[in-house]
């Protein structure tokens, strides 16, 4: 399986800003088939980064649309829409469950319309800070991962990536976020996996990638890239700092060549 780098550039850059950054990062990523580049810019910028990207080394992500095709949405985007312009799109991120109050329901029908078009669902599950301290972690991971994927066939899962993302691990919400260990993404890992496993079997549980996001720098990736079911990373603040992102592709690409 490929190792997934994808930077998520929330509300940041300008268009123009945008596509300075995409060109720097295609001046100096190489092309390696086996990591997978994705950044995800505002939506105003989906269009002209389309035409700017060389997908062989930067694909592109939506943060967000909706999940109908077409119709009466005022300043809606959807997904049909953004099909010819992305190969992913991130869903059920906490900033959009928990600062747009995005539903369980809203965020199985925007997984299941992502596939419906061809695009990539990146769904992103992770607990609060009070769930964690009051034990409610699995029973949190749980039913926002089989929420997210009930609408997806069996034999569609393994199309979708997870994305184990603590919200109190997640950067740029006022206090410092608190940063992850090691230790606790190997078990959010080992839970998911095992969810997998006891729902769709086994070899769909092995095929599904999952990536963990939550501040990750060129300083910690690699201690969570070595986790053996550490399938890449969703990097926020650290994505909008070219040589961060950059070095972060560069130690994906040297962990991969260690393990092969
Ligand atoms: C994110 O928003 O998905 C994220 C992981 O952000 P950061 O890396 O800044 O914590």
């Amino acid at each position: 399986m490929k190792t997934y780098i994808i930077g998520n550039w929330k509300m940041n850059f300008t268009v123009g800003e945008s596509s300075l950054f995409l060109h720097k990062l295609l001046q100096k990523t190489r092309n390696y088939r086996d990591i997978e580049v994705v950044v995800s810019p505002s939506l105003m910028a989906l269009q002209s980064l389309s035409l700017q990207t060389d997908r062989r080394k930067i694909k592109l992500a939506a943060q967000n649309f909706y999940h109908r095709d077409f119709g009466a949405y005022t300043g809606e985007v959807s997904i049909n829409q953004l099909r010819t312009l992305v190969n992913y799109a991130i869903v059920g991120h906490s900033e959009r469950r928990y600062i747009f109050n995005e539903s369980d329901k809203d965020i199985r029908a925007k997984v299941a319309a992502a596939l419906r078009v061809g695009i990539t669902p990146i769904l992103c599950i992770g607990e609060t800070e009070s769930e964690r301290t009051f034990g409610e972690t699995a029973d949190v991971l749980r039913d926002q991962l089989l929420g997210g994927l009930s609408e997806v066939s069996a034999e569609d899962i393994s199309k979708c990536i997870i994305a184990y993302e603590p919200v109190w691990a997640i950067s740029g919400h006022g206090k410092e976020a608190r940063i992850a260990s090691p230790l606790d993404v190997r078990d959010a890992f080992k839970l998911i996996r095992t969810i997998l496993k006891e729902t769709y079997g086994k070899e769909t549980a092995e095929e599904t990638p999952l990536l963990f996001g939550g501040s990750v720098k060129s300083t910690n990736a690699e201690s969570y890239l070595l986790l053996d079911d550490c399938n890449g990373l969703l990097i926020g603040g650290a994505s909008l700092i070219a040589p961060e992102f950059l070095d972060i592709i560069e130690i994906a690409k040297r962990v991969k060549d260690e393990r092969a």
